[in-house]
């Protein structure tokens, strides 16, 4: 059995008893926290509307899934719910045009990497293990909205930089510190995934699709290939990083 038992200790310090301070003004991001631990429920609601969040907040996931349905900018999804758990959810998120690019972090007490690749798999944008602290819960918020605002408008985008790493996608070409590369067509597509998002891991399924093609018949070890050839291209400004059972990211 996996416990979900998330400290006391920690809860308290975040959610004191005292009187809140008054909000500050609503930044407007509307945030469905799906979660049944209530002492945990009341620190993030607690510590979103102190940030300016509009928080909605379901016990059980067929609540989750009905309140998914009024389109929140972020999911907070836990995993171990009753009724439905928050992988059932994910994919019936995921499954509906309506809700299926709204971007989920999934909090969980499930540690374990095969849950972490399972949450990714489904489409989970982002994964926070329990226990953790709400300022890094809150870091994570941001920088998922970030990467949302960027890929919204993503199809106008016509130079991908990032520190000094180029991809022009006119030009369909890659340059370090304006030295340009020579990248097969997949590695110039493994470069612009990558690139998009600095920080994101991407799992090696995620690079397969966005470099070989959907529905292409290679192993995953393939990915794996094209990326070492990558890095030794990019030389001394190689800033791709293994995600230990998942994939890669760009160094952000
Ligand atoms: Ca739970």
């Amino acid at each position: 059995m996996i416990s979900e038992v998330t400290s006391m200790k920690d809860v308290k310090k975040q959610a004191p008893l005292k009187a809140a301070p008054a909000p500050k003004v609503k930044n407007g991001i509307k945030v469905l926290v799906i979660e049944d631990e209530k002492a945990l429920v009341d620190a993030l609601v607690y510590n979103l509307d102190r940030e300016g969040y509009e928080v909605t907040v379901a016990h059980e996931g067929q609540d989750g899934l009905r309140k998914a349905q009024a389109i929140p900018d972020i999911i907070l999804l836990d995993i171990m719910l009753p009724g439905i758990n928050g992988i059932e959810i994910l994919r019936e998120l995921r499954g509906n045009e309506k809700t299926k690019s709204i971007p989920v972090i999934v909090v969980s007490a499930k540690s374990e990497e095969t849950d972490q690749v399972v949450g990714f798999s489904m489409g989970a944008d982002d994964y926070v293990t329990k226990p953790f602290s709400v300022k890094i819960l809150l870091q994570r918020i941001k920088a998922l909205q970030r990467r949302s605002e960027v890929s919204a408008d993503e199809s106008t985008v016509e130079l991908i930089e990032h520190k000094q790493v180029k991809v022009d996608m006119v030009r369909h070409k890659a340059f370090v510190l304006d030295q340009e590369l020579d990248l097969t067509p997949t590695e110039f597509r493994l470069l612009e995934c990558l690139l998009r998002s600095p920080g994101r891991a991407f799992s090696r399924q995620h690079l397969m699709d966005s470099a070989i093609g959907e529905g292409a018949i290679v192993l995953e070890r393939t990915i794996d290939v094209h990326i070492k050839t990558l890095r030794k291209k990019l030389g001394a400004m190689d800033m791709i990083e293994t995600v230990r059972g998942l994939g890669y990211r760009f160094k952000e």
